[in-house]
């Protein structure tokens, strides 16, 4: 960065877009900003702001049908699977899905890797039988159970896993075989590289990790696990209730904004070519760490997460310098969970690889003058 570049990006309000590598609400891209930013006040023809429009209109509508076609066509996804934009967060699903598909009599598993899978599992042994298959609690939720130590239930009526423990910097790096239907919380790396449909009876993502703004969740439930779920159920948390209808409000901005990345994503090649381009940053970013022993990866390498990037420095007073002086180069919200400590470079698919290179170039010069 230039030196006055540099001075503009510190200014105590900003007027030139930080490298943002927050872990949620993550950075969204620029162009899907000044976008909505164009069309804030007119939408369309409508003569007010999308916010202001029903729900039922049939601007409003399109914008749901588009998402839903972006969905389809990224993903692959056929018409054995239901959309569903929902409210109440990743956290709501953790209760939902057991509501609806842990039989009374029956059980399921759930792999529990870090703290959003904790409490996925909590609820789910709140409600009934939920199983503990694995768990790297042991070892502060460093890296992912190998698969032949899961402990499975052949009858279990899913197997819940959260791909990407966006905490603890880690990812289930392939597609748990287990001859049950996979349910997962992909809210942190969703939409960063393909999923083998045929495995899964639902996911679910919160949108503000990788694919828009807090707000809506985007659930994908296949039919024939649908018409598998409990009977009766409360109305609001029967996922029946959202496949028949339009129930009630849905997040209406917060679907226009993921409609527009879905577009952006789609524009960039899909997830082939945000895979690649996720590719190659997680491997400069994990290059840099493991080419001297000041920087410290914190997950086991097989587990290292491509979204979530977490290290470590030799001492906490260098940490919270380092967090501190990469802000007055406009590198902002690097720094760990407080479970894990350290530092945490988020890079979801809307973080520009120049933010990565930006950081790199940062840790170079840390280094040098601490190492
Ligand atoms: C952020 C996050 C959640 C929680 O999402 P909310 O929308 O705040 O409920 C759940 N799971 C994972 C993997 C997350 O990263």
């Amino acid at each position: 960065m230039e030196t006055a570049e540099l001075k503009e990006r510190t200014e105590v309000a900003p007027q030139t877009r930080l490298y943002n590598f927050s872990a949620g609400p993550g950075t969204l891209p620029e162009a899907v900003l000044l976008e909505v930013r164009d069309e804030l006040p007119l939408y369309g023809t409508v003569g007010s702001s999308v916010m202001e429009i029903s729900h039922r209109s049939p601007e409003y509508t399109a914008i749901e049908a588009s998402a839903r076609a972006m969905l389809r066509k990224i993903l692959g996804l056929s018409e054995d699977w239901h959309i569903l934009f929902l409210g109440g967060g990743a956290s709501l699903q953790f209760h939902q899905v057991p509501v609806n598909f842990l039989p009374k009599d029956g059980s399921a598993d759930y792999l529990v890797t870090g703290t959003w899978a904790k409490k996925a599992f909590k609820e789910g042994a709140f409600l009934g039988n939920a199983r503990k298959a694995a768990s790297s609690e042991d070892e502060n939720f460093t890296y992912i159970p190998d698969p032949a130590a899961w402990d499975l239930d052949p009858n279990a009526a899913y197997f819940h896993f959260t791909s990407n423990n966006t905490v603890y910097g880690t990812q289930v790096h392939y597609e748990p075989n287990v001859g049950v239907p996979l349910v997962c919380d992909a809210s942190s790396d969703f939409l960063s590289r393909p999923i083998d449909l045929d495995r899964y009876g639902l996911i679910y993502a919160g949108a503000q990790k990788n694919i828009g703004p807090a707000g809506v969740t985007v659930i994908l439930v296949k039919d024939s696990f649908l018409q598998q779920r409990n009977q009766p159920l409360p109305t609001m948390l029967d996922y029946g209730t959202h496949t028949a209808k339009l129930f009630n409000t849905p997040p209406v901005f917060a679907v226009y904004m993921v409609n527009k990345v879905l577009k952006w994503l789609d524009g960039l090649g899909g997830i082939p070519a945000i895979q690649r381009i996720n590719d190659e940053k997680a491997a400069r970013l994990y290059g840099r760490i493991d080419r001297t022993d000041f920087y410290r990866g914190t997950a086991k390498v097989d587990s290292r997460s491509k979204m979530n990037v977490t290290f470590r420095l030799p001492a906490e007073e260098l940490e919270a310098q380092f967090v501190a002086e990469a802000k007055t180069r406009g590198l902002v919200a690097l720094k760990g969970h407080r479970s894990v400590g350290g530092i945490r470079a988020s890079i979801y698919n809307a973080c520009p690889p120049e933010a990565v290179d930006a950081l790199i170039a940062f840790m170079d010069a840390f280094e040098q003058k601490n190492g």
